[in-house]
């Protein structure tokens, strides 16, 4: 896509973003659909000026990340119900010069588990921050036992509070059909560690790693070395993408034709 001066401008707002990978998903994604736009990164400390900013220039659509998610809010002009629910934002859109906020996190999570059969099933989620949260509201939509296991058990506490399920203390203790990790152990540059190191994975599990980079993380390798059912939180972060420019642009995405090249295309530029 030539820069021209039609080019819109969208921003990933949020502080440090040095890890953040919206401006390769976003560019890949606008040049592949004919999106005459670019976004770039914006780690400005002062909140305030940011969303002046998007008023005024104007934006139309800010991918947020930590550690704005929640502090935006007060900002919104409106809010969606996953908003209401999370306390939390990652995409705002500009329309009119009014701020619509969205949790597309959620669309993400069904992206990444849209071939998995949720209902009934035990599910062990490790973590209760903010990836977590947006978990639970998915899973209890879709009738999952849930079990949580955080190293700050007050916090898994208050999700299972939230959204139902039990609070264990050790991963053994049950027999579960899913496993995510929700938290943010196995992250780059200290990829070498699992949330589980000493788990015995089993054939018949799913095993849904929510970190991105890597995109093969060591949990999803020992899964893999039992021969378990593997998902890469690249799903996820391609699914969240996906629905931010759908909300920009009022357009469904045929994700099929797509998915598979900016898979590789994100893998090769981490
Ligand atoms: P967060 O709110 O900061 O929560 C971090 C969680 O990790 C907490 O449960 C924390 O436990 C736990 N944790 C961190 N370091 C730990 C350690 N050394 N030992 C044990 N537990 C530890 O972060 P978040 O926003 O939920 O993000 C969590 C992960 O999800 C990150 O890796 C993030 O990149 C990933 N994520 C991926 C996507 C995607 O699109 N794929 C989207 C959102 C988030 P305590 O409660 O005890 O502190």
């Amino acid at each position: 896509m030539i820069i021209t001066n039609k080019t819109k401008l969208n921003l990933v707002i949020g502080r440090p973003l040095v890890h953040s990978q919206s401006p390769l998903l976003h560019n890949f994604l606008y040049k592949l659909l004919g999106i005459n736009a670019v976004l770039l990164a914006q780690a400005h400390t002062d909140l305030t000026l940011l969303i002046n900013l998007i008023k005024e220039l104007p934006i139309k659509l800010t991918a947020v990340t930590m550690p704005y998610k929640e502090r935006v809010i007060k900002y919104l002009d409106a809010a969606s119900s996953e908003v209401a629910a999370l306390k939390a934002v990652n995409t705002i859109i500009n329309k009119d010069n009014k701020l619509h906020g969205y949790n597309t996190d959620i669309d993400g999570i069904a992206f990444a588990l849209r071939n998995i059969e949720l209902e009934g099933k035990s599910i062990l989620i490790l973590g209760a921050g903010g990836a977590a949260r947006a978990l639970g509201y998915y899973l209890k939509n879709n009738n999952a036992k849930l079990f949580w296991l955080n190293r700050t058990k007050k916090k898994a506490a208050e999700l299972a509070n939230l959204f139902g399920g039990d609070v264990i203390t050790n991963a053994e203790q049950i027999r579960s059909n899913v496993i995510i990790n929700a938290t943010s152990i196995g992250m780059l540059p200290n990829h070498n560690i699992s949330p589980l190191p000493d788990y015995q994975f089993e054939q018949d599990q799913v095993v849904f790693d929510m970190v991105y980079n890597p995109v093969k993380t060591q949990m999803l390798k020992s899964a893999m070395k039992g021969k378990a059912h593997t998902i890469s939180g690249i799903n996820m972060f391609i699914g969240q993408g996906i629905k931010q420019i759908e909300l920009l642009t009022n357009n469904a995405i045929d994700t099929k034709s797509i998915v598979s090249r900016l898979k590789k295309f994100l893998e090769k530029n981490q």
